[in-house]
């Protein structure tokens, strides 16, 4: 157990007895702990991997490297060090992905309408504690036009309910306080910008065409 692998197993959360008894023996590493230990939890959210910052792999590095108080000389540092910490890193990014990426729980395809006949796509849903996230990628769907938008909604055969609205449609990520299981329909319209918060009834692309 050195300070590198310490820092790379305290940053995914693994706290086994060599992490222990390398704790005990070094202040370096109890220095660094609050740092890992934060730098876990905002891994942990999920939020930080929807669009990971192109730094976050520097920045992963950076923890686990990080120079003790009294850094050694350069001419006494072994590179081997920052190259298999860096190495450590990616194998962590690899796994936090992993886990904070799961597949979705459903997904379908929605074609368009003849109002948007060469318009198609897929929405991928992941149910949440407080509804449903969704990501929608249409092809084929021009922008909204000015003073309009898209809007996405979920249906049963008497109720909708919005999950929002959006411009353009090459991917949009949105998200609704129903459950699909609840709402199975999809269908998107295209909504001039008003105060009438019903359905236009302008539908362009539908899970569930008539
Ligand atoms: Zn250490």
């Amino acid at each position: 157990m050195n300070c590198e692998r310490f820092r790379a197993d305290r940053l995914a959360g693994i706290i086994g007895d060599e992490d222990r008894k390398h704790l005990d023996e070094c202040p370096a590493c109890r220095g660094r702990v609050p740092g890992l230990d934060s730098g876990r939890t905002a891994l942990g959210d999920p939020a930080a991997w929807e669009e990971p910052p192109p730094e976050l792999g520097a920045r992963v590095t950076a923890l686990v490297t990080a120079l003790p108080r009294s850094p050694r000389p350069w001419w006494r540092r072994g590179l081997l060090g920052p190259i298999s910490a860096a190495a450590v890193a990616i194998v962590i990014l690899g796994l936090v992905v992993t886990m904070r990426s799961p597949a979705p729980d459903w997904e379908v395809a929605i074609p368009g309408t003849d109002l948007a006949p060469v318009a198609a796509g897929t929405i991928e849903g992941w149910n949440t504690d407080t509804g449903t996230r969704m990501v929608m990628q249409i092809d084929g769907l021009d922008p909204a036009p000015d003073g309009f938008v898209y809007e996405l909604w979920l249906s049963t055969d008497t109720l909708h309910v919005s999950a929002g609205t959006f411009i353009a449609a090459e991917r949009v990520e949105l998200t609704t306080g129903v459950s699909r299981a609840d709402f199975p329909r999809l269908w998107v319209t295209l909504e001039p910008v008003d105060d009438n918060e019903s359905p236009s009834g302008h539908t362009v692309l539908d899970t569930d065409p008539h």
